[in-house]
């Protein structure tokens, strides 16, 4: 049964690989090392790697006999917002590829589904959807600024570190006070 038609790749796409250069022959290298825009929406809602921003790509492409194994790292700036306190956050990451992409009409692709093996069009692979999995799963869920960051104040919605330590909106009103007095006197 046919599946959705695949869309066709630009071999000129940076997060593209073009194998016309490795013969296809088990055990063949070549290694790729270059650097990428990030495409948008790359991470998760509160934080993600800037679409633009340099991602560098280190890789090795192998011929093994059904395809291409990709593996390699790629490396990129994180920005993000504290879920807690709202405040900016700037860090980097590295994620691990490794993907083996079956070639067109090979066995691997008549006996796997797409989900388990990719797949090559043509010489062509398209790293995205791998790259993209890798960086969800290397992101925290609920980012914070640092471990024991301690959000905001839920009262008025200033960040705790900026307020003292005695911060309280349990102010006793003085026209209460005298009550509040009289209460415990009866106790
Ligand atoms: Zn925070
Ligand atoms: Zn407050």
């Amino acid at each position: 049964m046919p599946k959705h038609l695949p869309t066709h790749l630009n071999p000129r796409s940076p997060l593209v690989l073009d194998t016309r250069e490795l013969p296809r022959r088990p055990g063949v290298l070549r290694t790729v090392a270059r650097t990428a825009p990030a495409p948008a929406d790359l991470g998760l809602e509160l934080i993600g790697v800037p679409e633009g921003a340099d991602l560098s790509l280190d890789l090795r492409l192998e011929s093994v006999s059904e395809g291409v194994l990709v593996s390699g790292t790629v490396t990129g700036p994180v920005r993000g917002e504290c879920g807690r306190c709202l405040r900016p956050i700037t860090d980097s990451l590295v994620v691990t590829i490794q993907e083996l992409y079956a070639y067109e009409h090979s066995t691997t692709v008549e006996t796997t589904e797409e989900d388990e093996v990719g797949r090559m069009q043509g010489d062509l692979i398209d790293l995205e959807p791998v790259l993209r999995d890798a960086v969800v799963l290397a992101l925290p869920t609920n980012p914070v600024c640092r471990e024991d960051c301690p959000g905001l104040c839920p009262e008025c919605g200033v960040q705790w570190d900026e307020l003292p330590a005695d911060h309280s909106h349990q102010q006793v009103d003085p026209r209460w006070a005298g009550l509040s007095q009289l209460t415990r006197q009866e106790e």
